[in-house]
């Protein structure tokens, strides 16, 4: 119940040093996604959870950079969201996150020209951002590549369904790590979302 008793390293605790304990969704999600399971949140806008999900993927990426010897930056996180303010809202929290750890963040959406997309891209990014349209596109010119993504976060997914992404966010999830950690948060739970969690996640996920 409080930052420290997290024992989290102080880089990747740094985006919550204006707040003064965890958020209900940061104490209960923490735990077992630094645990390396699979989490369904029904929350709100407004309760933390991007920091919830945030801070467990960057101790994911820390990881994982750690036992990679080769120095190629390539996206470890992705998360989807159905809309540009959303995605932008949840790059500016990961992007203030992830600097003090080094790590460098992308955010892809439409209505927008692809050039500096492309550009981040290439230069390499740890956590992409983005909405499924726009990151679609990006994953078929061959300029967006998810192999080595293994934490996945799936943002409003009741939205994002309700959108009509669906053939997109299958699509793009299908091109990630078949060795992953999924996170969803929906406000409801209706049976479309229900079975993409059963068609993507383990057959066990936490539901909080
Ligand atoms: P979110 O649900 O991620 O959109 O976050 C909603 C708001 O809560 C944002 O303005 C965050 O900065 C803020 N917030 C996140 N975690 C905490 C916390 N532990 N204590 C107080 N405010 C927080």
């Amino acid at each position: 119940n409080s930052f420290a008793e997290s024992g989290l390293p102080a880089e990747v605790l740094d985006c919550c040093k204006s707040f003064s304990k965890p958020s209900p969704i940061q104490s209960h999600a923490w735990p077992f996604l630094l645990d390396g399971r699979d989490f369904i949140g029904i929350a709100a806008t407004g309760s933390g959870k991007t920091v919830a999900f945030g801070v467990p993927a960057l101790m994911h990426i820390l990881q994982k950079k750690k036992k990679k010897t080769s120095t190629k930056v390539v996206p470890r996180c992705l998360v989807l969201s159905p809309t540009r303010e959303l995605a932008q809202q949840i790059a500016d929290v990961l992007c203030d996150a992830g600097s003090p750890c080094g790590l460098e963040t992308v955010c892809l959406y439409g209505g927008t020209s692809k050039g500096p997309q492309i550009s981040s891209l290439k230069s390499g990014v740890d956590i992409v951002i983005g909405t499924p349209g726009r990151m679609k596109d990006l994953i078929e010119m061959g300029i967006c590549n998810l192999g080595d993504v293994s934490f996945v976060v799936l943002d409003e997914a009741d939205r994002m369904l309700d959108m009509g992404f669906e053939p997109e966010v299958r699509s793009i999830l299908s091109q990630t790590s078949s060795v992953r950690q999924m996170v969803m948060f929906s406000a409801t739970w209706p049976l479309a979302v229900h079975q993409l969690a059963q068609e993507f996640m383990d057959p066990d996920p936490v539901k909080v």
